[in-house]
């Protein structure tokens, strides 16, 4: 856990915003009026399509920009004087952000480079920044590239020395910027697992993603921004991941209308899902009948079958189209 207590009890709210607004050129609206409580120890994931602010938001969080409109108290203190330096060096302890681009956190000759950094910075002993960089490469699994220099790593391994520059100040606070972001299936959900084990040590993790399979997996809580850039919904799970309508209103699925074989229906797409064709087992559904939804009408909405995958439906007659 880390050296310095957090203020207050532990209920006491590590975040908390009322009409938190942020403009940039004084033209671009990014955050339109957010509130939210933020407590100890809550696995939160904000769910929100392309533009929706989860990115600003997560800066604001992390003391880099202040709102232009509402306001934040960030561990008791007002974020916009942390913004202004007030007590930032302890704020910067507490609350770590990992970008969504791990070329901005990585900048030294190896990993261990980087992940000494931040140590190194509060003026910690060696034995003590030893210890925290072995630590923080194995809450990420990393200890065999240490020696390595960052940019010959793959995106995953990336990925993970970036985490792990912000875990070896022993943060309380991780909030992760679409950690699993252009990598391959099995990179992901190591790095899902590797997330998840962070919260179950205690910490409280805030995760920016527009994907929706890894939230039943990160998340206690999540909240919905919308493309008008408000909440729209915060809520368990699978109460948010079952609320198809939601889903569609924040474009985190899409309802997707298409025909073959004479046949129009629809189903839900997630956003970024590539269509996936032969997923329709064919004499369901008459011509003309636009409406149905054979994946709904065969079970109850679930988001995860909601999303296609051709190996749990089977093709159509003559295959797929
Ligand atoms: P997300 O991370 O959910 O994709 P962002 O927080 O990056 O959303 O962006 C929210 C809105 O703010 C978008 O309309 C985006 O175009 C705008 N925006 C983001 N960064 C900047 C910037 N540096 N200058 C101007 N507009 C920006
Ligand atoms: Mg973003």
């Amino acid at each position: 856990m880390t050296e310095n207590p957090l203020p207050g009890t532990a209920s006491e709210p590590i975040f908390e915003l009322s009409g938190v607004q942020y403009t940039y050129n004084n033209r671009q609206v990014a955050l339109d009026g957010i509130d939210l409580v933020i407590r100890p120890g809550e696995q939160v994931v904000l769910l929100g399509a392309n533009g929706s602010g989860k990115s600003t938001l997560l800066k604001i969080l992390d003391g880099i920009i202040a709102p232009t409109g509402g306001r934040l108290r960030a561990l008791g203190l007002d974020i916009a004087a942390v913004v202004d330096g007030f007590d930032a060096f302890r704020f910067h302890r507490e609350v770590g952000l990992v970008f969504q681009d791990p070329d901005i956190q990585l900048f030294s000759a190896t990993v261990m480079d980087d992940v000494a950094f931040g140590p190194l910075q509060l003026g910690l002993a060696r034995d003590e920044v030893a210890a925290r960089c072995d630590e923080a490469l194995g809450l990420m699994e990393i200890r065999h590239l240490a020696n390595r220099a960052p940019f010959e790593l793959s995106g995953g391994e990336k990925k993970r020395a970036a985490i792990a520059s912000v875990l070896s100040l022993r943060p309380h606070v991780v909030l992760l910027d679409e950690p699993t972001a252009a990598l391959d299936p099995r990179t992901k959900w190591v790095l899902v697992n590797l997330i998840r084990r962070l919260g179950e040590a205690g910490r409280t993790v805030i995760t920016a993603t527009h994907e929706l399979d890894i939230v039943p997996v990160i998340a206690d809580r999540v909240v919905v921004l919308g493309e008008d850039r408000r909440v729209h919904a915060d809520g368990a799970p699978a109460e948010i991941l079952g609320n198809r309508d939601l889903l569609i209103a924040a474009n985190l699925i899409h309802e997707h209308l298409h025909e073959h074989g004479g046949i129009r229906h629809s189903h839900p797409h997630a956003a970024d899902e590539p269509h996936v064709e032969g997923h329709l087992v064919d004499g369901h559904l008459g011509p003309g009948d636009v409406e149905a939804d054979p994946l709904a009408a065969a079970a109850p909405w679930t988001p995860l079958a909601g999303i296609v995958d051709p190996s749990v439906v089977a093709p159509g007659p003559g295959g797929p189209g």
